[in-house]
């Protein structure tokens, strides 16, 4: 998704990162080396100290997803669909779901410690919402086949949008009994669903995700349940789960990304993992392009000693070379990752801009 990409290395920090840019937005990933949540939020940690201007955090990668929410649970989510946190119902936009207090004989009593993104990134969600319900509507079919362009023969089949016919979703009640064995030729198809028999709003043409807004749940256990996975969306108003976010929006007023690769059940693979990334890094790159790069500090740490002074002195006004540099954090599973966007373009284009700008800045000499 990146124009330019390249790899830089910083001195004292081991991490290689991936450089890049999405418009006028620099961009810096980097890619956990496990799942969870601590190792999401030292990455994050490394790059900010590698990166101090960062401004914009990006969790980018993908979900077990709830197949549907909402009014009479109406909205369908479907395999290849991309979950966006945003605060609803009074909550932020990512719930760390085991974090919290076992207070008498209840259970856990969650705490929420989640921060809202940044009000510039909700502004650009808001903004793609309205770009999307236009006639020309989403980019990201565009940025698919862009992506697989790029790609040979092999790596590009596993960005492919795998199709409806491998779209199943299994009763609740019935559960996959062989974790060494795929669903076909273990588990009764006649159990499942296919999207056309879960009406209108499960159909999908060929990558055409849909764009689905909520609270998204993290923790550092994979949910291979339909029962917690129904309980969390009870509880919590969840609409889908993954392994990271809660590392970084502890601290940072970043935006979760989330392509759905699975139900969270029992009968979850890896099928649709490629596919389910490459649509929630399209949406990043769509909502990048949205984002105006000026100036500013959109990026804000909710740690004291960030705001004091004892480390976040210069974090927006330039202290090295990175002058107002964003930041965003790309998480492809296989490749979780950060994505982080600098610049020092200024402020030259007026916000909300679309497209690419016409001056194109350049990487600052590290
Ligand atoms: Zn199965």
């Amino acid at each position: 998704m990146l124009e330019d990409p390249t790899t830089m290395e910083v001195p004292d920090d081991d991490v290689l990162y991936h450089v890049g840019r999405i418009g006028s937005h620099f961009v810096v990933m980097v890619v956990c080396p496990r799942m969870g949540i601590e190792p999401a939020a030292t990455a994050l940690a490394n790059m900010r100290r590698s990166f101090p201007n960062i401004k914009h955090v990006l969790v980018v990668g993908i979900a077990g997803g709830m197949p549907c929410y909402g009014p009479d649970l109406q909205e369908q989510i479907v395999l290849g669909d991309v979950v966006v946190g945003v605060p609803q119902h009074g909550r932020g936009g990512v719930t760390h779901y085991e974090f919290g207090a076992w207070e008498g004989q209840k259970e856990l009593t969650v705490k929420e410690h989640t921060l809202h993104p940044s009000a510039a990134l909700l502004t650009a969600v808001n903004n793609l919402r309205s770009v999307h319900m236009q006639v020309a509507g989403s980019k990201i079919p565009r940025y698919l086949e862009e992506l697989r362009r790029g790609l040979n023969e092999r790596s590009r089949q596993a960005y492919e949008d795998p199709g409806a016919e491998y779209d199943h979703l299994f009763e609740d009640s019935y559960l996959h009994t062989d974790r060494g064995r795929f669903c076909q030729g273990l588990c009764d198809a006649t159990r499942a669903k296919l999207r056309k028999s879960r009406g209108k709003r499960a159909e999908r043409k060929s990558d055409q995700p849909h764009i689905h807004h909520g609270n998204i749940g993290s923790a550092n256990a994979v949910v291979r349940s339909s029962a917690k996975r129904n309980e969390l969306h009870a509880r919590h108003n969840i609409i889908c789960l993954e392994m990271e976010a809660a590392g970084v929006m502890s601290d940072y007023q970043g935006l979760v990304i989330r392509g759905v690769c699975d139900y969270a059940d029992s009968h979850k693979n890896k099928k649709w993992q490629g596919y389910a990334a490459a649509t929630a890094a399209a949406y990043a790159k769509e909502l990048l392009l949205l984002l105006p790069a000026g100036g500013g500090s959109s990026t804000e740490s909710s740690l004291p000693d960030e705001r004091n002074g004892t480390r976040g002195d210069g974090w927006y006004v330039g202290r090295d070379q990175f002058h107002n540099s964003g930041g965003g954090f790309m998480n492809f599973n296989m490749g979780a990752g950060y994505q982080t966007n600098n610049n020092t373009a200024g402020n030259q284009y007026n916000a909300p801009f679309y497209g690419h700008p016409s001056a194109i800045p350049q990487w600052p000499k590290y």
